[in-house]
């Protein structure tokens, strides 16, 4: 979608901090952390939320949980969460499907 903010950096036609891609799913800094790590994880084509993106490509689906796992098994101490809020009343904002990979916890902070 030309007026999709995810699209415009999954084309990166906006900058990013990416930390990890694949051909289906793009890994990022998410532009105000509201935790210690706090990614995105988007499908690089356009689906309007979580169930959609389940619906009608899930091979793009499963492909964006494995590079969370990825991104999380890398930059945490092996704990985190993966959200999705679907629909503006559970706080979804950009409609562009996103799972938010988040944790306390970065991994040289562990002893
Ligand atoms: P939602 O509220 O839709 O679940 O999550 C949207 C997230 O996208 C928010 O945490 C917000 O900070 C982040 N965000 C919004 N615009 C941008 C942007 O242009 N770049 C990046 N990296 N994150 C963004
Ligand atoms: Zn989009």
């Amino acid at each position: 979608m030309s007026d999709c903010i995810f699209c415009k950096i999954a084309r990166q036609e906006i900058p990013a901090t990416v930390v990890a891609e694949t051909e289906l799913s793009l890994a990022f800094w998410d532009v105000a952390p509201k935790q210690p790590i706090h990614i995105l994880v988007i499908p690089k084509a356009h689906h309007a939320n979580v169930s959609e993106l389940a619906s009608e490509s899930p091979n793009a689906l499963v492909d964006l949980v494995q590079l969370g796992s990825t991104v999380a098994k890398e930059l945490s101490q092996g704990s985190f969460r993966l959200t999705f809020n679907s629909g503006s009343e559970a706080g979804q904002t950009v409609f562009h499907a996103h799972g938010h990979i988040t944790s306390v916890t970065p991994k040289e902070q562990v002893a």
